[in-house]
């Protein structure tokens, strides 16, 4: 090796970023430091003098890792490579955490003569990787769901809590996006305020009904916020979830109380008569035609008399149960009075209400229980006059319908 190389290798060593220590290959003692530079001076804290001729023992001390050191041992007696990672101390005795390897340096002939060792503080990558493994413990025991994704709206993180809630193992959700969630429930206009209020750095939140593995659906009020790297841009999104359901199922069980008739599930009298008055206020402005029916069963008091009111209710459930799947979907069917019922026909011209009142009546007489055997309704159609108030309109159907009852029963009579 020319001088001029041997100069180069002596500047690398001395200038090199990592801390380079160089020992001889005296395993009685440990090896004695013959060459340390200064990143290894600095590191430690001691000085090339101070180092010189010593073993490096002394970096050693109460948390330095036995079995660490005890494989170095075998490692360099069998004049093999290391690498490791312990604790040592500096001079002043506070402690670091070091990375290091060791190189067994041969001769010409191949004797052992010095080991080389490379090393770096890596106490700040510790200290970060605890600082995150505490930081995933926190949310893993928060217990509202949390879950973090990347730019590409792929899940990174996600905690106990949100696996609990949706039935996925954390690790099945990972590098999925939250799309595996979606119910069907919301529009896309849901999905496009939700983009642009992340797109522009702003927080979203609203009530989100997600599916769980198992296929069933979950009410839950969400909260994603845009985190934003050192640069200030957008890197990531944390969401953070309660789960309402409870609280969904009690609103809408009371809601379903409040408008529901208990005994046939038709709209009750009180939330009918809103119905009523929102239908007729629609055909007001719209000049659409609206058709009211009032349905009655005919002798329905003898039904009760002779089989008794266990045989009523459920000849009122059939009858209810024929008139909801004999009109279209957007029509309303309420159960009014006792054995009354009045459906309500928006947009509907008399023609098809008479054709409708028809198929009911024919199916109602068609219908048999097993003990009252066949009974038949009565109806009354009224078509909402101009101006006419909801009042009126219903007077109008009532009166036909008696007049039905008059001439007969089982029949139908327009106003
Ligand atoms: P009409 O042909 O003239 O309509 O005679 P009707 O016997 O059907 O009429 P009425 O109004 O005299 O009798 C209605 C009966 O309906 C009286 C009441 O006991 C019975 N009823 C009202 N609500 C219920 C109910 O929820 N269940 C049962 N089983 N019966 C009821
Ligand atoms: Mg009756
Ligand atoms: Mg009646």
């Amino acid at each position: 090796m020319s001088t001029c190389e041997s100069r180069l290798f002596q500047a690398a060593v001395m200038q090199s970023w990592n801390a380079i220590v160089i020992t001889d290959a005296d395993l009685t003692v440990g090896g004695r430091v013959e060459i340390a530079n200064p990143a290894f001076c600095a590191m430690t804290g001691y000085t090339l003098e101070e180092l010189k001729g010593q073993t490096l023992k002394r970096l050693q001390g109460p948390e330095t890792d036995r079995a660490v050191i005890d494989e170095l041992r075998i490692c360099l007696q069998e004049g093999r490579f290391f690498e490791g990672t312990a604790i040592n101390y500096r001079k002043d005795g506070t402690p670091y955490t070091v990375h290091w390897s060791i190189t067994p340096v041969r001769d010409d002939e191949g004797k052992l003569t010095h080991f080389v060792s490379i090393q770096q503080d890596i106490s700040e990558h510790v200290r970060a990787d605890r600082e995150n493994r505490l930081l995933a413990r926190a949310l893993d025991a928060a217990s509202d769901p949390i879950i973090i994704t990347d730019t590409a709206k792929r899940i990174i993180f996600a905690n106990l809590a949100f696996a609990n809630v949706t039935g996925y193992a954390v690790n099945e959700v990972i590098g999925m996006t939250p799309a595996l969630f979606r119910s069907g429930e919301h529009d896309e206009k849901f999905y496009a305020e939700l983009h642009t209020s992340l797109a522009s750095g702003n927080d979203f939140r609203a009530t989100f009904t997600n599916r769980r593995r198992d296929g069933s659906l979950y009410h839950a009020e969400q909260s994603i916020s845009p985190i934003c790297d050192d640069a200030g841009r957008i890197s990531h999104y944390v969401s953070v979830s309660k789960d309402i359901s409870e609280r969904v199922d009690i609103e809408h069980a009371l809601r379903q109380a409040a408008t529901e008739d208990t005994l046939t599930g038709l709209h009750n009298r009180r939330h009918g008569e809103q119905l009523l008055k929102e239908a007729q206020r629609r055909a007001q402005v719209q000049g659409t035609p609206l058709a009211l029916l009032v349905c009655d069963i005919d002798h329905f008091k003898q039904i009760n008399d002779r089989f008794g009111h266990p045989a009523g209710d459920r000849v009122l459930r059939d009858i209810a149960h024929i008139l909801r799947h004999s009109v279209r979907s957007r029509d309303k069917v309420m159960r009014w009075g006792g054995e009354e019922f009045l459906i309500l026909l928006e947009d509907c011209p008399q023609a098809a209400a008479v054709e409708l009142a028809e198929r009911i009546r024919l199916r109602v007489a068609a219908h048999r229980d097993a003990q009252v055997g066949a009974c038949t309704v009565s109806f009354g159609l009224a078509l909402r006059k101009p101006g006419e108030t909801t009042d009126a309109l219903f007077a109008r159907a009532d009166a036909a319908l008696y007049e039905a009852k008059r001439n007969g029963r089982n029949r139908l009579s327009l106003a």
